[in-house]
């Protein structure tokens, strides 16, 4: 890996890497440390999206970037699990727009689109140059989509659309929504612009993470769409899901990244801060907790390799991404917090990062499956018995 600090240097992961992979980490490491860094904790304090980096990002082949055809860059698991690593080191919020453009909008329509629908979107999406974004959670809640309200109708031809969403991510700037609903054929998915006439969205603004990224309520009132905006290869809540499969393998590997980042602020601060008369690294208590966590960081990295190289192989479960993803997230935000504490006072001022990081990873733990979610599909492996009831 791109090497600079002790957190990437102690167990030598750099040497699991091909050439191709560290120019991907490299390339995203001058994205996040010259273009993301510089204002990041002003636009987190000041909730802004930064829209110029969307082309950015399309420009160095990062949207969509695990898919083949369309402009996609069509890289291996290894370098796009980097890439979000790299991008989440700054900030959750690169990382998610990453996610919800590349692995939840654009894998909708790379698997289950038409050749139009790909046409249509796919390379504007790539280059950055149309936003995208996924609706499936709704307001009555996100961890049984099973239960989605919203509804479309046929009406001759046409489809019509009714119902809201919550928690979508881009929603007030995406160009194209990839809509999740009942029929009576079953769940589907609709690929909708957002300029139809009755789509509605509306900035959730009282967030205390992921500020510097956008989440939104939708709203489709009467809203008519052609039969061509059907998904016809999506049937069945197994395509969303086949979707948050690539977005929560990014995250395995995003959050090392905010790990890493407040590992190395933290061992950083503890070489000049002095307390009862020497650096408080010195004290055995101080190398206790880094030693603690940098173990579960190398850890958190194996792991986010191993599931890499058996999604190149193709035989990556949904339960061995659970695994990534209830780990990784639970360890980065321990991780984070044993930063907080060793910076201290100074931990919970926007001078670090590691607030940031930790309030960020709060979202993290329950986007794309709760704690519990994650859990539970675990224990269904482990026992061959569901407790989801
Ligand atoms: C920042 C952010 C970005 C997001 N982006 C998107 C997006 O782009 N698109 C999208 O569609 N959604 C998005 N989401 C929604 C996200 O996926 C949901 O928040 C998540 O699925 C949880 O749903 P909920 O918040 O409604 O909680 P609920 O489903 O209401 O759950 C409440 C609590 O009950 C627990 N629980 C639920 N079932 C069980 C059970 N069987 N046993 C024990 N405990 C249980 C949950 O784990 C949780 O702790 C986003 C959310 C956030 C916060």
């Amino acid at each position: 890996m791109t090497v600079n600090s002790v957190s990437e240097t102690l167990l030598g992961l750099d040497a699991l890497l091909t050439d191709d992979e560290r120019e991907w980490q490299a390339k995203a490491r001058t994205f996040a440390t010259q273009r993301i860094s510089p204002t990041i904790e002003k636009d987190f304090e000041d909730a802004i999206f930064r829209r110029e980096f969307v082309a950015e990002l399309g420009a160095q082949g990062m949207l969509g970037m695990h898919l083949t055809g369309y402009g996609a860059a069509g890289a291996n698991a290894t370098s796009y699990g980097l890439v979000c690593y790299e991008l989440e080191a700054a900030d959750t919020a690169w990382r998610t727009f990453v996610s919800v453009q590349g692995s939840l909008a654009m894998s909708a329509l790379a698997y289950f689109g038409s050749p139009e629908q790909k046409e249509q979107w796919l390379p504007s999406l790539a280059t950055g140059a149309a936003i995208g974004c996924f609706a499936l959670t709704e307001p009555t809640g996100g961890s049984d989509p099973a239960g989605m309200l919203t509804r479309a109708t046929r009406s001759g031809d046409d489809w019509v659309l009714d119902g809201s969403k919550r928690w979508i991510g881009l929603g007030t700037v995406a160009d194209v929504a990839i809509v999740w609903a009942q029929t009576d054929e079953g769940v589907r998915g609709f690929v909708v612009p957002t300029d139809t006439p009755g789509f509605r969205a509306v900035n959730i603004e009282s967030k205390h993470s992921l500020r510097a990224s956008i989440q939104c309520d939708l709203f489709f009132n009467d809203l008519r769409l052609p039969a061509s905006a059907l998904l016809p290869e999506a049937r069945g809540l197994s395509a969303p899901f086949r979707c948050l499969n690539d977005a929560r393998f990014g995250i395995v590997w995003g959050v090392m990244g905010a790990a890493r980042d407040c590992l190395d602020v933290a061992i950083e601060r503890s070489k000049t801060r002095q307390a009862f008369g020497k650096p408080i690294g010195a004290m055995q208590l101080t190398q206790q907790k880094f030693a603690d966590s940098f173990v579960e960081y190398e850890k958190g990295m194996l792991l986010a390799l191993h599931l890499a190289k058996l999604k190149d192989a193709g035989t990556l479960t949904p339960e061995q991404i659970s695994v990534g993803k209830l780990n990784n997230v639970r360890e980065a935000i321990q991780i984070a917090s044993m930063a907080r504490s060793v910076l201290a006072g100074d931990g919970i001022t926007g001078d670090f990062p590691v607030m940031r990081h930790m309030n960020n990873l709060e979202s993290v733990r329950t986007y794309e499956g709760t704690d519990e979610v994650h859990t539970l599909v675990l224990g269904r492996a482990l026992t061959d018995q569901a407790a989801f009831r």
